[in-house]
């Protein structure tokens, strides 16, 4: 038998562990799925937005998986870091072991002023609205009137659509109820989203763009002038014909044209005339400072681009200040090294052959990584099906020689000898009742459980009591 253990639960990790399953190479094969969180699915609970319920619901497909008989899930259990088991003593448990562990940083924005109270990671108010047991303790206040959102991916455009979103939307989601009650109060008018390139680079794709232009209770606004300084933009046929734009940037021209077709010095779109709350969408604005004012954050400052006409952009010397009370930096996630494990610093992954990680110039049998700790941070969810795939593949050319390794009859009796409590599949179905029940005693459907104390209560005895 080939005993595996995947290091992280999140979509690359369960697609790891069902391109085990789906193979006949090794027919006898059982997979650990660990986690560091008691709690299963990764980014798909921690990280898509509350009001994407069908990216949500891949959460069905991923559950199937885990609850295969060959499959077991480990949660509570924390790989490297001060207080988890570190890869050496893992490799002894398991023939292999899967690094799964995605990129849990944020890209840093590397301008002064970028750690002012009210600037934030866009990372950690995801984090905030998806109920992460690590940030309950560290509440959001919306109390500002105007807010930045530096970046144009589709984390900015989900961060923008939660501020902008009225909270009577968000309460039928299971978005926690301290963060839905701060939503209801929240003050924000404003929310500018800010690209340092044009709309032809932006990074996000078409319908995300377009929910932005109906959500009820916001516009969005964008300028025809700052759009068309894009040449892709103002005149897509006087472009060279090689290379043709993908079809993802065409699409959201079209949607951007079609937003700006009213004309005038700076259209309004979609969404109720009498929306209380804005979405300026804004291009060629390069942050440089975010400015303070009372020890706060009060703005940003911009430095006006062009394009270089080689997809870059160029410093204008002009510049332009955006007052905010809050700046949300959505620049981008980054890979964190795991101690005990290669890491490459500028690209933010792991060194790897196909999947197998490299140590000191070779592959190491036995060490495999799947997902953004192998590939960086981009691409959708289904992304990591086939990055899965071509890790396992590797991993079971290997198998005749890992399985001549031992690795341990009962892993899980060894963990709980080393101190550890894992949280198995039995206690995430706990909390998933009491998050269930915590819905109902609200009036709402399944509300989550924002805190540790919270869930591995509810996880060893069901009533999942802590913080709210
Ligand atoms: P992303 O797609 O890489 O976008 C990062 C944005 O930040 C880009 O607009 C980039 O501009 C900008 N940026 C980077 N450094 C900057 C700097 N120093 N100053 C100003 N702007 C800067 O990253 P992401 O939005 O975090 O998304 C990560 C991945 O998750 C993507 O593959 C995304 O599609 C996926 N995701 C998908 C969904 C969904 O499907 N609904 C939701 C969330 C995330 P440049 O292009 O100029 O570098």
């Amino acid at each position: 038998m080939l005993s595996v253990a995947v290091v992280g639960s999140g979509p690359s990790g369960v697609y790891t562990a069902q391109a085990l399953l789906q193979q006949s190479l090794v027919p006898d094969v059982r997979v650990h799925v660990l986690d560091r969180l008691p709690t299963p699915y990764g980014l798909v609970r921690y990280g898509v937005a509350p009001d994407h319920e069908k990216i949500k619901s891949l959460q069905n497909s991923l559950r199937a998986v885990l609850e295969d008989e060959r499959v077991s899930f480990v949660g509570n259990v924390g790989v490297g870091g001060a207080d988890g088991v570190s890869p050496a003593r893992l490799a002894r448990l398991y023939h292999a072991v899967v690094y799964c562990v995605g990129a849990a940083a944020d890209r840093p924005l590397a301008v002064p002023g970028e750690d002012l109270p009210g600037s934030f990671s866009a990372t950690r108010f995801v984090s905030w609205y998806s109920a992460h047991p690590d940030i309950a303790a560290d509440p959001f206040a919306l109390d500002a009137r105007s807010a930045v959102v530096i970046g144009v991916g589709n984390v900015a455009v989900d961060v923008a659509r939660i501020l902008a979103r009225g909270a009577d939307e968000l309460r039928s989601t299971d978005v926690p109820h301290a963060a839905l009650r701060t939503l209801a109060d929240s003050r924000v008018r404003d929310v500018h989203i800010v690209g340092r390139r044009g709309p032809s680079q932006a990074r996000f794709t078409t319908k995300e763009l377009r929910e932005l232009g109906a959500l009820p209770g916001a516009r969005i606004v964008v300028d025809p002038a700052e759009l068309a300084l894009d040449p892709a933009y103002a005149a897509p046929g006087a472009l060279p014909a090689s290379p043709p734009l993908p079809a993802v940037v065409r699409r959201n021209l079209e949607v951007l044209r079609g937003w700006s077709a009213g004309g005038g010095p700076v259209a309004e779109g979609l969404g109720t005339p009498d929306a209380v709350r804005r979405i300026r969408l804004r291009f060629f604005l390069r942050p440089v400072e975010l400015l303070e004012r009372g020890g706060r954050v009060a703005g940003v400052r911009f430095a006006r681009t062009a394009p270089d006409g080689a997809g870059g952009v160029r410093d204008t010397g002009a510049y332009e200040d955006v007052e905010a009370q809050l700046v949300l930096r959505a620049v981008g996630y980054r890979g964190v090294e795991l101690p005990g494990l290669p890491f490459d610093p500028v690209r933010g992954t792991v060194p790897h052959r196909a999947g197998r990680v490299v140590r000191d110039g070779a592959p190491s049998p036995g060490e495999y990584v799947a997902g953004w700790i192998k590939r960086g941070p981009t691409g959708v969810i289904g992304s990591n099906r086939s990055c899965a795939k071509e890790t396992v593949a590797s991993l079971l050319e290997d198998a005749p020689l890992l399985e001549s390794r031992t690795a341990a009859a009962d892993p899980l009796a060894v963990l709980r000898g080393w101190g550890l409590r894992p949280v198995e599949w039995d206690g995430w179905l706990s909390i998933e009742r009491a998050e269930v029940e915590l819905g109902r005693s609200l009036g709402r459907g399944p509300v989550k459980i924002p805190d540790w104390p919270g869930l591995l209560a509810a996880a060893r005895d069901g009533t999942g009591t802590g913080e709210r």
